[in-house]
């Protein structure tokens, strides 16, 4: 039958034949069922050690779930042998396209993974008519393996940042490879305390710690203390986007404020809906918005004082030298503690204090894209919204490292989508 002839080319299992394919009922659909015998003389083996061994009986006949073809769902049918182990005693053996009591093969795990990166579990289990959970169990399948064969080597600049999930109830530390042409997801562990970031240094290693040359951070202090210990060559670099992250959130904080008193004095909310006018930058700002902006400014805000700050701030990052950048900061600082903005008075204070490794920005200059870490930010951010049905931190976990970590595929050369 053709179907056999597709399959072999498709996947051929060595010491296991392709016997015949019908349809069947299975959980009151029909599906193409194919049958699976070993080869005659072949020898089943142990699942823990790969040994080989005599045959003792045979097992119940078993579905394993397998890629779809056309709006069928395929299961392959197998008895499969019980194997006589010398060391591990009798045992159901080992089956190549499949582990353990998981029902879906191996093929059918990757191929869902691959759709689940493409479109969202939910969608992808309501495409598939399969459940949220295997959807989950693929993915993670397809993560286990992707950790345990991906390559470490050559990771010399890294950012860590941290991620608010569940409505920012909790944090999530991210860390990032941000070489060049090789940004990915290396670790992600809940929290953002000392002992997070520990865990991803020890799981990285002593060796390979000592190679990092950047580290691009927060301000956090736990994130510093653990950097200065654990990668004592690199370079602690703050860089711009954290930095200017401090400032949207005083801004955010003056602008609430401010909203609040308006509603309290019975005045007009001048700046309703106004948050995303005051975050973004002015060349990101529409035609309709910047006109808005004009306005606002003429109005004597506290919002629009601390937003005509930040983009003062700006300038910071352009220079090329140093020296005119420290004295930038210094001008800056002082005349931001002379107003009476108290966020921003707190923001002013903390680059003062951090002064040194924020100016290491200049140091490292042209090696460090200023978007690297932001990108990844967002692509984290689109993997969360992505991520209806997550109600886990290891779900999200595995997600992270699905859409961000650049993984090794198991059978990459396989075409099933
Ligand atoms: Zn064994």
């Amino acid at each position: 039958m053709l179907i056999k002839t597709l399959l072999n080319k498709v996947e051929r299992f060595k010491s296991f034949v392709y016997v015949d394919a019908r349809f069947q009922a299975v959980k009151g659909s029909e599906a193409l069922v194919i049958d699976i015998k070993a080869r005659r003389n072949s020898k089943p083996a142990c699942p823990e050690c790969g040994k080989r061994g005599k045959v003792h009986g045979l097992q119940k006949l078993r579905l394993y779930e397998y890629v779809p073809v056309w709006a069928f769902k395929v299961y392959f049918a197998y008895r499969a042998r019980r194997v006589i182990c010398p060391i591990h005693g009798i045992r159901v053996e080992d089956v190549p396209w499949g582990y353990g009591k998981e029902q879906m093969t191996f093929s059918y795990q990757v191929y869902l993974a691959r759709w689940a990166k493409r479109l969202s579990w939910k969608e992808t289990a309501d495409i598939f008519l399969t459940s949220w959970d295997s959807v989950f169990r693929a993915v993670q399948h397809v993560v286990e393996y992707g950790l345990a064969n991906r390559s470490l080597d050559g990771v010399t600049e890294i950012g860590v940042d941290e991620i608010s999930v569940f409505k920012g109830h909790k944090y999530l530390t991210m860390v990032y490879q941000l070489n060049a042409g090789a940004r990915r997801l290396l670790w992600c562990g809940p929290e953002r305390r000392v002992k997070t970031l520990l865990g991803f240094f020890r799981e990285f290693g002593k060796e390979r710690s000592e190679q990092l040359k950047y580290v691009c951070s927060d301000m956090w202090a736990p994130y510093l203390k653990v950097i200065a210990k654990k990668a004592p060559n690199a370079l602690n670099i703050l860089d711009r986007f954290h930095i200017m992250r401090k400032f949207n959130e005083a801004i955010d904080e003056i602008r609430r404020s401010e909203a609040k008193s308006f509603k309290a004095n019975n005045q007009v909310n001048v700046l309703e809906k106004g948050r995303w006018l005051l975050l973004k930058r002015k060349e990101n700002l529409s035609e309709k918005q910047t006109s808005r902006l004009g306005d606002l400014m003429k109005l004597n805000l506290s919002s629009i004082k601390a937003y005509m700050l930040r983009e003062d701030f700006q300038q910071f990052w352009c220079y090329q030298r140093y020296d005119f950048a420290d004295k930038f900061l210094e001008n800056w600082v002082s005349r931001t503690l002379q107003t009476n903005l108290e966020p921003m008075k707190k923001v002013a204070k903390m680059l003062r204090s951090h002064k040194p490794m924020i100016l290491n920005w200049f140091k490292a200059k042209g090696r460090l894209s200023s978007g690297a870490v932001e990108g990844m930010n967002l692509k984290a951010k689109l993997t969360i919204r992505k991520a209806y049905g997550f109600k886990t931190i290891k779900c999200l976990q595995v997600a992270f490292y699905h859409t961000l970590g650049n993984l090794p595929e198991p059978m990459c050369n396989q075409k099933f989508c």
